[in-house]
């Protein structure tokens, strides 16, 4: 068995700028800030932006509201998605010169629908240090309490805007077996609804998660049809910030024999031959025989 104190150790590693309260020369930091509730910023985040030379970040009014709620003044620099291209050729200078810098989005983490992607990619082609700081974001807050399969999820973003081309993605994703993830702005909340209907049908099941981590934070959990008219009927609730995750496909080939485990137990009690109760199982269910039969004989072995 481990020791308990040597666990801890291990888990919680600080890397060496966190020991040693120093940042590493010519490092970019991705720093990840709250996404609503201010308590959600990391130790690591706030000990990196206040020891950084300068941060870079998508609006830096928003910002510099974050920084002096944290009661820190550090000079800020914009970069957003209109100017990234050409502001990105000036931070890789500064950063070749040993400066530290961060960059910070509106909301959560940096790249996740915000800008970033083009700087850190033309970072790494020249060899300039990137380090991550992890903190919240909003398609994991979603994805960890909304109670739908998490092994395996594919986020998506925004929807386009145009009608077709929003059901043309959804249709492409239709059989998709992983939770889909979406982000959602309100105005658009009740377009994308009737159209995950229209695409999905009115059973699959789905969750919204709403204005996660404030204050009127919501679930609104159901089938498609049943979250629709949730939000037919309070309109009220078609306010604030939305992620929307939709169950995957079930396809044919997923159903789980061992469903018909005590159906196909109460055949063998009867005397019943394993072929003729796989064949009963098989026509029944629609699926290949094989898999049934070996099932019946795992059952039977059990008797
Ligand atoms: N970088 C952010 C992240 O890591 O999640 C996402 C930025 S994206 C421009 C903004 C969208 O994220 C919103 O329109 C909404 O769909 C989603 N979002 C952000 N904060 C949220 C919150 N507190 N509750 C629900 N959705 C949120």
């Amino acid at each position: 068995m481990q020791d308990p104190s040597e666990k801890s150790e291990s888990t919680l590693t600080a890397t060496s700028e966190t020991v040693s309260g120093t940042l590493s020369a010519g490092t970019l930091y991705i720093v990840a800030t709250p996404i609503g509730n201010l308590k959600d910023i990391t130790y690591r985040a706030v000990e990196t932006l206040e020891k950084v030379d300068w941060i870079a970040a998508e609006d830096t009014r928003h910002t510099s509201k974050l920084l002096q709620a944290l009661g820190m003044h550090r000079p800020l620099i914009s970069l957003h998605d209109h100017n990234e291209q050409a502001r990105m050729g000036q931070l890789l200078e500064k950063l070749k010169q040993g400066e530290t810098g961060a960059l910070v989005s509106d909301a959560g983490t940096p790249l996740i629908n915000d800008p970033g992607f083009h700087m850190v990619k033309l970072l790494r082609q020249e060899g300039i240090n990137v380090v991550p700081i992890p903190g919240p974001s909003a398609v994991i807050t979603a994805l960890c309490a909304a109670g739908l399969p998490t092994n395996r999820f594919s986020y998506e973003g925004f929807l386009p805007a145009k009608a077709q081309k929003r059901i043309n993605v959804l249709t492409e994703l239709k059989d998709d077996t992983r939770t889909l993830v979406f982000y959602e702005s309100p105005h658009r909340l009740m377009d994308t609804l009737p159209a995950l209907l229209e695409v999905f049908g009115a059973n699959r099941q789905m969750s919204v998660g709403r204005e996660l981590t404030k204050t009127y934070e919501q679930f609104v959990s159901g089938s498609v049809e049943e979250v629709l008219a949730y939000f037919t009927a309070h309109s009220d609730k078609v306010r604030g910030e939305f992620v929307l995750m939709v169950m995957g496909a079930v396809l044919e080939e997923d159903v789980d024999i061992t469903d018909y485990d005590a159906l196909m137990q109460s055949m063998l009690k009867q005397g019943l031959p394993v072929k003729q109760i796989s064949e009963i199982i098989a026509d029944y269910t629609g699926e290949k025989k094989k898999p049934i039969y070996n099932r019946v004989q795992q059952l039977k072995d059990l008797v």
